[in-house]
């Protein structure tokens, strides 16, 4: 079983809204606060959910997702 741990820098987010479209689990949201550019950022909704495809981290215009995959059953 592999697992997907997500972390998304919310200060380089540009709330362009597109990793919440491509997340297969659609786990992905933009947040209702914004960040210190006044613009609302990626946040995930359901950690235990992410499998790690890294789609999202792909598709970032600016970066700001990194993907870690787990092997195992955490
Ligand atoms: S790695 Fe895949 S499942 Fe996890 S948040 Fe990104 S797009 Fe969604
Ligand atoms: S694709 Fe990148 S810049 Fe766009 S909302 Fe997601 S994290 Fe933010």
């Amino acid at each position: 079983l592999v697992k997907g741990r997500v972390i998304i820098d919310s200060e380089r987010c540009k709330g362009c809204g597109l990793c919440p479209t491509v997340c297969p689990q659609k786990i992905l949201s933009l947040s209702e606060t914004t960040n210190s550019q006044g613009v609302p950022y990626s946040t995930c909704i359901d950690a235990s959910r992410c499998t790690g495809c890294a789609f999202c981290a792909t598709i970032c215009p600016e970066c700001a997702i990194t993907v870690f995959r787990m092997e195992g059953n955490g």
